[in-house]
């Protein structure tokens, strides 16, 4: 790309209804937003737990830019590392059930920080299709051998891994598929990676606060298959921006593999630590998570609704028992029609096309969050179902 190719280029994605902008969203984050000026109901946040507003985690942050100011000043490695990022490792760590945490700036530089911190050309990453960009980057950068493996086809997979002579092997995989909102075989996976001795990543970005009793994340259904205390082959990576309502990630594992990543891992090495006021804000958050039980609870009411409320459409619910509710509409130009028909009545919520889903696989993803009510899910049903009838 030149410079004087940018401008026919970008004309090129208006012509093919390709072109992204974005909103301004004013005020805070949550089930009603304002938009480019105007209200809507809000189908289309990770903010899946409804804390990217909660008063308490705000305060906390407030409580520590009075005190400490807000910038970190420094990388971890230098004079960056913060008592309360030092204290809140601890923390997630102990939330998660594994030895040791390391706090990322964001979830897509902690995997460019892993990957690459631990394979060479001499490895091999095992992928699902459908997993996000960053996984994807993360094993281009470590420059291994990317192998991907059809959406949760475990035969497929291991075949895969039977025929790989790489030295060192991992298989990474979101735990919640985000544009399907389906989970991954997690102790299958697990018993793959043992039997063929490879790492295994897992990207919980919309499990961690929503799955398992307290929101300890996907983790919670592998208790099972973790016979042992921890498994020095998984690595754990969860986002604080999403159901958390914060911003920043963290990768649980073994005390050795978190030190390894302190020395190797570039994405950690060579950047600024993050404010420490958002370590305070996702400690009260952690708090949060765990006591209110409420918000999975009625995360789990909302989805029941939907599920009524959709029943008869012309287009079905993908299988899915998170927050992440796919509306399978098919066609590029009726998701289209629908997401523009919604938002003339004030519901907002985003057509997903391809290049991000398969072709002829248009849906709207409706993202539920505990922020919402009964009627909110009931609005958003209404509206769908006098859209069908125009059809
Ligand atoms: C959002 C997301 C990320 C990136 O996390 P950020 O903290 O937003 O950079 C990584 N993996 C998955 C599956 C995600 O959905």
């Amino acid at each position: 790309m030149t410079p004087d190719q940018l401008h026919p280029a970008l004309a090129d994605l208006d012509a093919q209804s390709l072109r992204r902008v974005r909103r301004v969203l004013d005020g805070a984050q949550g089930a009603r937003v304002i938009l480019d000026g105007k209200p809507y109901l809000s189908f289309s946040s990770n903010d899946y737990l409804g804390l990217a507003n909660h008063p308490a985690i705000a305060t906390a942050a407030a409580g520590v830019a009075e005190r400490c100011g807000v910038g970190a000043g420094a990388a971890h490695l230098l004079t960056g590392h913060h008592r309360l990022h030092h204290e809140l490792e601890v923390e997630l760590a102990e939330f998660v059930g594994l030895p040791a945490a390391l706090l990322f700036s964001t979830g897509y530089m902690a995997s460019l920080g892993v990957l690459p911190a631990l394979l060479d050309r001499h490895g091999e990453v095992f992928e699902d299709k459908l997993n996000h960009a960053s996984l994807v980057d993360a094993a281009l950068l470590s420059r291994a051998k990317l192998t991907r493996y059809p959406h949760c086809d475990l035969a497929a997979l291991e075949q895969r891994l039977a025929a790989s002579t790489a030295k060192v092997k991992l298989i990474a995989t979101d735990t919640v598929f985000s544009m399907d909102g389906d989970l991954a075989p997690l102790a299958d996976l697990l018993a793959l990676a043992r039997r063929y001795d490879a790492w295994l990543y897992l990207d919980d970005a919309h499990g961690f606060g929503v799955l398992g009793e307290r929101g300890e994340g996907a983790l919670a259904l592998l208790a099972g298959a973790l016979n042992a205390p921890h498994d020095a082959r998984l690595i754990y990576l969860a986002t604080l921006g999403k159901a958390a309502g914060v911003a920043g990630a963290f990768v649980a594992s073994s005390a050795d593999l978190v030190e390894w990543l302190v020395n190797k891992a570039r994405t950690y090495v060579f950047t600024t630590a993050q404010p420490p006021l958002l370590a305070a804000a996702v400690s009260a958050s952690l708090r949060v998570i765990a006591a209110d039980g409420w918000r999975r609870a009625h995360l789990h009411g909302l989805i029941a609704r939907l599920k009524t409320g959709l029943a008869g459409l012309p287009w079905p619910l993908m299988p899915s028992d998170t927050p992440i509710q796919p509306l399978l509409v098919g066609g590029n130009a009726e998701a289209l029609r629908l997401a523009d028909g919604l938002r003339d009545q004030g519901i907002l919520l985003p057509a997903i096309r391809p290049p991000t889903v398969p072709q002829g696989e248009a849906r709207l993803r409706i993202s539920l969050s505990a922020a919402h009510s009964l009627d909110d899910v009931a609005t958003l049903a209404a509206a769908l179902r006098g859209l069908a009838r125009h059809d």
